[in-house]
Protein backbone atom coordinates (compact mmCIF):
# COMPACT_ATOMS: atom_id res chain seq x y z
CA UNK A 1 0.00 0.00 0.00
CA UNK A 2 1.23 3.53 -0.80
CA UNK A 3 1.16 6.03 1.79
CA UNK A 4 2.17 9.94 1.58
CA UNK A 5 5.11 9.75 3.14
CA UNK A 6 6.62 6.92 1.45
CA UNK A 7 10.57 7.22 1.21
CA UNK A 8 10.72 10.13 3.83
CA UNK A 9 12.77 9.86 7.12
CA UNK A 10 11.13 11.95 9.86
CA UNK A 11 13.24 12.62 13.61
CA UNK A 12 10.41 12.58 16.15
CA UNK A 13 11.29 14.50 19.70
CA UNK A 14 9.10 14.14 22.74
CA UNK A 15 7.92 10.55 23.02
CA UNK A 16 7.85 9.94 26.90
CA UNK A 17 5.21 7.12 26.69
CA UNK A 18 2.41 5.59 24.86
CA UNK A 19 0.07 8.77 25.82
CA UNK A 20 2.94 11.17 24.49
CA UNK A 21 1.71 13.21 21.22
CA UNK A 22 4.94 12.29 19.61
CA UNK A 23 3.87 8.88 20.03
CA UNK A 24 0.79 10.05 18.12
CA UNK A 25 2.37 11.39 15.29
CA UNK A 26 5.02 8.51 15.02
CA UNK A 27 2.51 5.92 14.09
CA UNK A 28 0.30 8.12 11.72
CA UNK A 29 3.73 8.83 10.25
CA UNK A 30 4.17 4.91 10.00
CA UNK A 31 1.48 4.24 8.48
CA UNK A 32 1.66 7.03 5.96
CA UNK A 33 5.33 4.77 5.29
CA UNK A 34 7.94 7.07 6.74
CA UNK A 35 10.73 5.43 8.62
CA UNK A 36 10.79 7.03 12.12
CA UNK A 37 13.58 7.92 14.02
CA UNK A 38 13.56 9.13 17.58
CA UNK A 39 15.30 10.95 20.48
CA UNK A 40 14.31 10.86 23.95
CA UNK A 41 15.27 13.00 26.65
CA UNK A 42 17.32 10.98 29.37
CA UNK A 43 18.22 7.58 30.56
CA UNK A 44 15.28 7.19 32.50
CA UNK A 45 13.08 7.92 29.88
CA UNK A 46 14.57 5.73 27.39
CA UNK A 47 12.86 2.61 29.29
CA UNK A 48 9.90 3.95 28.80
CA UNK A 49 10.04 4.59 24.75
CA UNK A 50 12.05 1.05 24.84
CA UNK A 51 9.04 -0.49 25.44
CA UNK A 52 7.22 0.73 22.27
CA UNK A 53 10.62 1.09 19.83
CA UNK A 54 12.50 -2.03 20.05
CA UNK A 55 14.92 -1.13 17.30
CA UNK A 56 17.96 0.55 19.62
CA UNK A 57 18.84 1.99 16.17
CA UNK A 58 16.46 4.09 15.89
CA UNK A 59 16.49 5.95 19.71
CA UNK A 60 18.72 8.34 20.01
CA UNK A 61 19.12 10.27 23.25
CA UNK A 62 19.21 14.11 23.37
CA UNK A 63 18.43 16.71 26.01
CA UNK A 64 17.48 20.08 23.92
CA UNK A 65 18.62 22.39 27.31
CA UNK A 66 22.56 21.41 26.31
CA UNK A 67 24.02 22.58 23.13
CA UNK A 68 26.54 19.49 22.66
CA UNK A 69 23.78 17.14 23.19
CA UNK A 70 22.12 18.06 20.29
CA UNK A 71 25.13 18.18 18.37
CA UNK A 72 25.66 14.82 19.49
CA UNK A 73 22.11 13.39 18.63
CA UNK A 74 22.01 14.63 15.21
CA UNK A 75 25.71 13.88 14.20
CA UNK A 76 24.18 10.45 15.49
CA UNK A 77 21.18 10.59 13.07
CA UNK A 78 23.48 11.95 10.17
CA UNK A 79 25.71 8.72 10.87
CA UNK A 80 23.19 6.13 11.29
CA UNK A 81 20.57 7.45 8.76
CA UNK A 82 22.06 9.70 6.59
CA UNK A 83 19.90 13.00 5.17
CA UNK A 84 16.35 13.26 6.43
CA UNK A 85 13.28 15.02 5.71
CA UNK A 86 11.30 16.25 8.87
CA UNK A 87 11.57 16.72 12.61
CA UNK A 88 8.44 16.44 15.29
CA UNK A 89 9.18 19.27 17.68
CA UNK A 90 7.14 18.04 20.74
CA UNK A 91 8.86 19.46 23.64
CA UNK A 92 8.04 21.35 26.51
CA UNK A 93 9.13 21.74 30.29
CA UNK A 94 8.07 24.16 33.02
CA UNK A 95 8.49 23.55 36.96
CA UNK A 96 4.85 22.81 38.86
CA UNK A 97 5.25 26.14 40.46
CA UNK A 98 4.96 28.31 37.17
CA UNK A 99 1.95 26.34 36.33
CA UNK A 100 -0.56 27.25 38.90
CA UNK A 101 -2.13 30.15 40.38
CA UNK A 102 -1.70 33.57 39.50
CA UNK A 103 1.35 34.62 37.10
CA UNK A 104 3.00 36.35 40.22
CA UNK A 105 4.10 32.98 41.25
CA UNK A 106 7.21 32.97 37.88
CA UNK A 107 10.25 32.98 38.90
CA UNK A 108 13.27 34.42 36.71
CA UNK A 109 14.87 31.02 36.84
CA UNK A 110 11.39 28.97 35.93
CA UNK A 111 11.13 31.64 33.67
CA UNK A 112 13.86 31.19 31.97
CA UNK A 113 14.50 27.09 32.06
CA UNK A 114 10.48 26.70 30.82
CA UNK A 115 11.31 29.47 27.32
CA UNK A 116 14.68 27.91 26.90
CA UNK A 117 13.25 24.16 27.04
CA UNK A 118 9.61 25.12 25.32
CA UNK A 119 10.59 27.56 22.93
CA UNK A 120 14.02 28.15 22.43
CA UNK A 121 14.50 24.76 21.53
CA UNK A 122 12.78 24.51 18.26
CA UNK A 123 15.49 27.25 17.05
CA UNK A 124 18.60 25.02 18.22
CA UNK A 125 17.05 22.03 16.93
CA UNK A 126 16.25 24.01 13.88
CA UNK A 127 20.31 25.13 13.70
CA UNK A 128 21.68 21.59 13.74
CA UNK A 129 18.18 20.22 11.78
CA UNK A 130 19.11 22.48 8.76
CA UNK A 131 22.89 20.33 8.08
CA UNK A 132 20.65 17.35 7.97
CA UNK A 133 17.17 18.05 6.42
CA UNK A 134 16.56 17.77 2.61
CA UNK A 135 14.84 20.24 0.13
CA UNK A 136 11.74 19.86 0.76
CA UNK A 137 11.51 18.89 4.36
CA UNK A 138 9.40 20.06 6.70
CA UNK A 139 9.48 21.10 11.18
CA UNK A 140 6.34 20.49 13.32
CA UNK A 141 5.66 21.75 16.47
CA UNK A 142 3.18 21.68 18.97
CA UNK A 143 1.97 24.28 20.83
CA UNK A 144 -1.38 25.53 23.02
CA UNK A 145 -3.99 27.97 22.82
CA UNK A 146 -2.68 29.57 25.79
CA UNK A 147 -0.32 31.36 23.61
CA UNK A 148 -2.57 33.84 23.24
CA UNK A 149 -5.73 33.98 25.85
CA UNK A 150 -4.42 34.00 29.63
CA UNK A 151 -6.22 30.33 30.49
CA UNK A 152 -5.96 29.85 34.29
CA UNK A 153 -2.60 28.59 35.99
CA UNK A 154 -0.78 27.32 32.18
CA UNK A 155 0.86 30.87 33.12
CA UNK A 156 4.44 30.54 31.98
CA UNK A 157 3.85 28.27 29.28
CA UNK A 158 1.50 30.26 28.07
CA UNK A 159 4.16 32.86 27.29
CA UNK A 160 6.38 30.23 26.37
CA UNK A 161 4.37 29.08 23.66
CA UNK A 162 3.84 32.67 22.25
CA UNK A 163 7.39 32.48 21.84
CA UNK A 164 7.46 29.31 20.28
CA UNK A 165 5.01 30.01 17.34
CA UNK A 166 6.87 33.20 17.06
CA UNK A 167 10.03 31.32 16.94
CA UNK A 168 8.20 29.25 14.25
CA UNK A 169 7.37 32.23 12.54
CA UNK A 170 10.84 33.44 11.81
CA UNK A 171 12.13 30.50 11.03
CA UNK A 172 9.67 29.40 8.68
CA UNK A 173 10.68 33.07 6.97
CA UNK A 174 14.43 32.01 6.87
CA UNK A 175 14.28 28.37 5.95
CA UNK A 176 12.21 28.54 3.29
CA UNK A 177 15.17 29.38 0.58
CA UNK A 178 16.21 26.01 2.00
CA UNK A 179 12.89 24.43 0.59
CA UNK A 180 12.15 23.65 4.97
CA UNK A 181 8.77 24.42 6.09
CA UNK A 182 7.81 25.77 9.86
CA UNK A 183 4.68 24.82 10.79
CA UNK A 184 2.84 24.58 14.32
CA UNK A 185 0.07 22.39 15.49
CA UNK A 186 -2.09 23.84 18.34
CA UNK A 187 -3.81 20.64 19.77
CA UNK A 188 -6.82 20.44 21.98
CA UNK A 189 -5.81 19.53 25.72
CA UNK A 190 -5.48 15.85 26.31
CA UNK A 191 -4.12 13.73 29.38
CA UNK A 192 0.06 13.67 29.11
CA UNK A 193 2.62 13.24 31.44
CA UNK A 194 3.59 16.99 30.41
CA UNK A 195 -0.35 18.27 31.50
CA UNK A 196 -0.41 16.30 34.58
CA UNK A 197 2.16 19.00 36.12
CA UNK A 198 -0.46 21.78 35.15
CA UNK A 199 -2.85 22.97 38.75
CA UNK A 200 -6.24 21.43 37.88
CA UNK A 201 -5.79 19.61 34.72
CA UNK A 202 -8.67 17.15 35.61
CA UNK A 203 -10.69 20.32 35.10
CA UNK A 204 -8.58 21.78 32.39
CA UNK A 205 -9.20 18.35 30.59
CA UNK A 206 -13.14 18.68 31.55
CA UNK A 207 -13.39 22.32 29.91
CA UNK A 208 -11.62 21.66 27.08
CA UNK A 209 -13.99 19.00 26.19
CA UNK A 210 -17.03 20.27 27.09
CA UNK A 211 -16.05 22.97 24.37
CA UNK A 212 -15.26 20.45 21.72
CA UNK A 213 -17.72 20.94 19.27
CA UNK A 214 -19.16 17.97 19.72
CA UNK A 215 -18.91 16.86 23.25
CA UNK A 216 -15.71 14.41 22.27
CA UNK A 217 -12.04 15.41 22.94
CA UNK A 218 -9.64 15.01 20.04
CA UNK A 219 -7.07 12.35 19.84
CA UNK A 220 -3.64 11.74 19.89
CA UNK A 221 -4.19 9.96 16.33
CA UNK A 222 -6.15 12.94 15.55
CA UNK A 223 -3.10 15.09 15.97
CA UNK A 224 -0.59 12.74 14.11
CA UNK A 225 -2.70 12.49 10.85
CA UNK A 226 -2.36 16.76 10.29
CA UNK A 227 1.24 15.66 11.43
CA UNK A 228 1.80 13.40 8.65
CA UNK A 229 -0.38 15.90 5.97
CA UNK A 230 2.48 18.69 7.28
CA UNK A 231 5.51 16.28 6.46
CA UNK A 232 3.94 15.32 3.49
CA UNK A 233 4.84 17.09 -0.07
CA UNK A 234 0.91 17.86 0.35
CA UNK A 235 1.87 20.25 2.31
CA UNK A 236 4.35 21.73 0.12
CA UNK A 237 2.04 25.25 0.12
CA UNK A 238 1.92 25.60 3.78
CA UNK A 239 4.79 27.42 6.15
CA UNK A 240 4.15 29.24 9.23
CA UNK A 241 1.13 28.57 10.45
CA UNK A 242 -0.27 27.82 13.13
CA UNK A 243 -2.93 24.98 12.27
CA UNK A 244 -5.72 23.85 15.30
CA UNK A 245 -6.67 20.36 16.12
CA UNK A 246 -8.95 20.45 18.83
CA UNK A 247 -12.35 20.10 17.55
CA UNK A 248 -13.25 23.30 17.31
CA UNK A 249 -12.09 24.63 21.29
CA UNK A 250 -11.03 27.31 19.97
CA UNK A 251 -13.63 28.72 18.46
CA UNK A 252 -14.83 29.51 21.92
P1 LIG B 1 4.71 14.45 27.06
O1 LIG B 1 5.06 14.61 28.50
O2 LIG B 1 4.35 13.10 26.59
O3 LIG B 1 5.87 15.02 26.14
C1 LIG B 1 6.71 16.07 26.53
C2 LIG B 1 8.10 15.67 26.09
O4 LIG B 1 9.04 16.73 26.31
C3 LIG B 1 8.64 14.45 26.86
O5 LIG B 1 8.98 13.43 25.96
C4 LIG B 1 9.87 14.98 27.54
O6 LIG B 1 10.90 14.02 27.66
C5 LIG B 1 10.26 16.11 26.60
N1 LIG B 1 11.23 17.03 27.19
C6 LIG B 1 11.05 17.86 28.26
N2 LIG B 1 12.23 18.49 28.53
C7 LIG B 1 13.14 18.05 27.60
C8 LIG B 1 14.51 18.29 27.38
N3 LIG B 1 15.23 19.13 28.16
N4 LIG B 1 15.13 17.67 26.35
C9 LIG B 1 14.45 16.80 25.56
N5 LIG B 1 13.14 16.52 25.73
C10 LIG B 1 12.51 17.12 26.76
O7 LIG B 1 3.50 15.47 26.83
P2 LIG B 1 2.74 15.97 25.51
O8 LIG B 1 1.50 16.58 26.02
O9 LIG B 1 2.69 14.91 24.50
O10 LIG B 1 3.68 17.17 25.02
C11 LIG B 1 4.20 17.28 23.71
C12 LIG B 1 4.03 18.70 23.20
O11 LIG B 1 2.65 18.94 22.96
C13 LIG B 1 4.47 19.79 24.19
O12 LIG B 1 5.07 20.85 23.47
C14 LIG B 1 3.15 20.24 24.78
O13 LIG B 1 3.21 21.55 25.30
C15 LIG B 1 2.30 20.17 23.54
N6 LIG B 1 0.84 20.21 23.76
C16 LIG B 1 0.25 19.35 24.62
C17 LIG B 1 -1.11 19.40 24.81
C18 LIG B 1 -1.80 18.48 25.78
O14 LIG B 1 -2.93 18.75 26.17
N7 LIG B 1 -1.18 17.37 26.17
C19 LIG B 1 -1.89 20.34 24.09
C20 LIG B 1 -1.26 21.18 23.20
C21 LIG B 1 0.12 21.11 23.04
Amino acid sequence: MSGILDGKKILVMGVANNRSIAWGCAQAMAKQGAEVIYTYQNERLKKFISKLVTDEDRLIECDVSSDDSLEAAFGEVAKRFGKIDGIVHAIAFAKKEELGGSILNSTRDGFSQALDVSAYSLLAVAKEGVKILNNPSSIVTLTYMGSDRALPNYNTMGIAKAALESAMRYLARDLGEKGIRVNAISAGAMRTLAVSGIKGHADLLKISQSETVDGVNVTKEEVGNTCAFLMSDLATGLTGDVIFVDKGVHLR
